[in-house]
């Protein structure tokens, strides 16, 4: 035997170098507005409070690890099969079967930015390339610069309609155009964990555009709309063999069995769930419309956030107004700042605070 030598373990590389994901900090005290994490800020569902509480008393039990009924109940919402659904803990769970599902290393992931934070941290951690195409000046996606961005390296495109965090979708017909013109063996993942939120019109019909391309994939969340966040649930639609794959990268029990019972019953609520997001939509219209007259510049948003572009003077005075006035929101260096629609009353704390800014 020879001495051991007294390295300790390391981290790879690829891990040591990840950017972390900086989440919105916890409210505490009633006086705090949380606007940080585009959290519903209703009250659970009381069907999905009943349907956690009836599971509880049998969470001596793992969960069904192929979670048949809800990728059941799923499939019959969206009128697809259960065979074409894998579900995950959180749809950033299920992002990231998906990219390890696809990627091997030196593989590329395009996408946005500025995006969802998560996707360059889950591209790095599967030793693949992130691939970052810039806004354009609308905020919204570059389609163009995203398909001219494709190589041979290219196995998946992260595509979020409405963006977070600028709240600017993408057209149903540019994102067909988009898969006409791109390889038909790059998945195409269309993100929508802010969907519900969008005007009617303004969102792609994503359904249609999976039948019409084998290779989108359809990417939602019950942490948004249904309300959900705090049980870490969310789905992905493809393609038979990709959800297939993406059900056998899953770890284990992922998906819990009180969140399983929750999104059923939620799915169930749904008339409920969109007298709420018609009552946000509500509120947006009304923040958006005063903030103009305010003489803030606003691209119309379509999620429950609504985003204000500024430079890093600018950004610091808000997050230093946003501080002492107790109301958390999303800061971004260098860009902006995101900010949750909530609650009449919140969102007029906003208001206020902000037009003590506005140019
Ligand atoms: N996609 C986008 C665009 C998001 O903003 C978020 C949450 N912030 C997610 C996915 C992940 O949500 P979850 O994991 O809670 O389903």
């Amino acid at each position: 035997l020879t001495a051991p030598d007294t390295a300790l373990p390391a981290l790879r590389g690829a891990v040591a170098g990840l950017p972390s994901y900086v989440p919105g900090r916890r409210s505490a005290g009633a006086d705090i507005a949380a606007l940080a994490s585009n959290e519903s800020h209703y009250d659970p569902l009381p069907a999905a409070v009943a349907a956690v509480a009836e599971a509880a008393g049998r969470m001596n039990r793992y969960p069904d690890m192929a979670a048949v009924e809800l990728r059941e109940r799923i499939a019959r919402h969206l009128g697809v099969t259960a065979a074409e659904v894998a579900v995950g803990p959180g749809s950033v769970g299920v992002l990231q079967q998906i990219i390890t599902g696809l990627c091997d290393a030196g593989d590329e992931v395009i996408f946005a930015w500025r995006s969802f934070e998560a996707y360059p941290i889950l591209v790095e951690l599967a030793g693949a390339r992130p691939v970052r195409i810039p806004l354009d000046d609308a905020e919204g996606h570059d389609l163009d610069a995203m398909a001219a961005a494709v190589t041979d390296r290219t196995k998946v495109i992260l595509l979020c309609t409405p963006n977070n965090p600028t709240g600017v979708p993408i057209s149903h017909s540019r994102i067909e155009a988009f898969l006409a013109a791109v390889r038909s063996d790059i998945l195409v993942v269309i993100d929508e964990a802010y969907v519900e939120y969008a005007e009617a019109g303004s969102d792609p019909d994503s359904l249609a555009l999976y039948r019409q391309y084998p290779n989108a994939c359809i990417l939602r969340t019950f942490s948004k709309a249904y309300g959900l966040a705090g049980l870490r649930v969310g789905y992905a639609v493809a393609g038979p063999a990709i959800a297939e794959g993406l059900r056998r990268t899953a770890l284990p029990f992922s998906v819990s069995a009180l969140a399983q019972k929750a999104a059923v019953a939620s799915l169930d609520a749904g008339e409920e769930m969109e007298a709420r997001v018609a009552a946000v939509r509500q509120e947006r219209s009304r923040m958006a419309a005063q903030l103009e007259a305010q003489g803030w510049k606003l691209q119309p948003s379509q999620g429950n956030f609504l985003w204000i572009r500024a430079d890093d003077d600018l950004l610091a005075r808000l997050v230093d107004a946003f501080n002492g006035a107790g109301i958390m929101v999303r800061a971004y260096q260098g860009d902006g700042v995101r900010i949750t629609v909530a609650d009449p009353a919140s969102n007029d704390r906003v208001l206020r605070l902000l037009e003590a800014h506005s140019a």
